[in-house]
């Protein structure tokens, strides 16, 4: 099977033949017919973070396919059935976070396209009880940035607390700030959009933002406290200057919630208007089985719109140049079908 491999955070990924894999008592194999590329698939394959993968591996979370093989434990999915490969790719199931509904804070954790191999491939394994079904009628090239892009941004809003009422202002409109703009929107909240490419502003307007900014030109903390301020700000931008503007943009109460994961990623918070503005600042990652299914129906329902653009594997080093130019509409998703 073709698979695209990161050899060495330095070298560009191969696309390279691997064998088939052949999945344990508890893994299915699916044959991939989407696979998304998220940004934290260029962080994997740079080797940007503390904790870094160990190549060889295949990078990869947004894979869609159809489970073609089950070992004989899998009780939960069936061969024939379209299923999603998120970033957990297991969990221990058992610890305090597993049973209070966090297992995306599990330490036991693996993750596909990271500790196990992912979904840059036509084939992957993955583990049955932690693939979440895809409902008949999503398109898997839609399913596949649902995924992590669509999951992540709507955990980012539930732990928000947005609401009706609320001011909600979306840092970075790209593959996940243009799910999370919709998201925010479904929550009830007015919405702040920003972003630095004259593309993803249009976008944001066409997506029916209430307030479209340019952080290359625009003040962001101040135009959002003209409007009086963000109750709460979801950092989706690639720039440690963003989560600054995102910070300065809250309303007294606010909350910052910090997902982008920028090599050497920092902060500097002034501890005494975080104090007396009440301020709460939270990391999010991921969501839940449970999270993703819901994403999942709201796409059914139709509430939702995946903006995309299909790629060969092949061509996948030149897609993360793409990517990291920012000329990429909101995501590329690899067809192979
Ligand atoms: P992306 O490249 O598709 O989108 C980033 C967007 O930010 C682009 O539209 C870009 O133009 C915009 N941007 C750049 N500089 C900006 C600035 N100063 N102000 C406002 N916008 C700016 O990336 P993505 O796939 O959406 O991922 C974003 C980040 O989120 C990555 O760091 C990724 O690793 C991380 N991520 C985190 C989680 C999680 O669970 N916490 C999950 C998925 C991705
Ligand atoms: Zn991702
Ligand atoms: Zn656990």
């Amino acid at each position: 099977m073709k698979a695209a491999v990161v050899h060495d955070f330095t070298a560009p990924l191969a696309v390279e033949d691997r064998p088939l894999p052949k999945p344990a008592a508890h893994q299915v194999r699916v044959r991939i017919e989407a696979s998304g590329l998220c940004h934290t698939d260029i962080h994997a394959a740079h080797g940007d973070w503390p904790v870094k993968p160990s190549p060889p591996f295949v990078p990869g979370h947004e894979g869609v396919g159809i489970v073609e093989a089950a070992g004989d434990q899998v009780r939960h999915v069936r061969v024939g059935e379209r299923v999603a490969i998120p970033w957990l790719a297991d969990a221990c199931g058992r610890c305090d976070h597993c049973v209070s509904g966090w297992e995306t804070l599990c330490l036991q954790q693996h993750n596909s396209g990271y500790s196990v191999d992912g979904a840059y491939a036509e084939y992957a394994l993955a583990h049955g009880d932690y693939v979440v079904p895809v409902p008949d009628g999503i398109d898997p090239l839609d399913a596949a940035p649902l995924s992590c892009a669509g999951v992540t941004t709507y955990k980012a809003l539930k732990v928000s607390d947005a609401r009706p009422g609320t001011r909600v202002l979306v840092s970075g409109i790209g593959g996940l700030g243009h799910l999370a703009l919709q998201y925010a929107r479904i929550f009830g909240a007015e919405t702040i959009a920003v972003d630095v490419t004259d593309d993803k502003l249009a976008l944001a307007r066409e997506l029916g933002a209430d307030h479209v900014l340019d952080a290359r030109t625009q003040d962001v903390a101040a135009e959002v406290q003209a409007l009086g301020g963000a109750h709460a700000s979801i950092a989706l931008a690639v720039s440690n200057a963003s989560f600054q503007a995102a910070y300065g943009a809250l309303r007294r109460g606010g909350t910052l919630v910090l997902v982008a994961l920028p090599a050497e990623g920092r902060l500097e918070l002034p501890v005494f208007e975080t104090v007396l503005n009440g301020t709460k600042v939270i990391g999010s990652i991921v969501g839940t089985r449970e999270d993703l299914a819901e994403v999942f129906r709201l796409h059914a329902l139709g509430r939702t719109r995946v903006i995309r653009e299909t790629r060969r594997l092949e061509d996948v080093n030149a897609c993360f140049d793409e990517v990291l130019s920012g000329k990429v509409s909101a995501r590329l998703v690899f067809d192979l079908r």
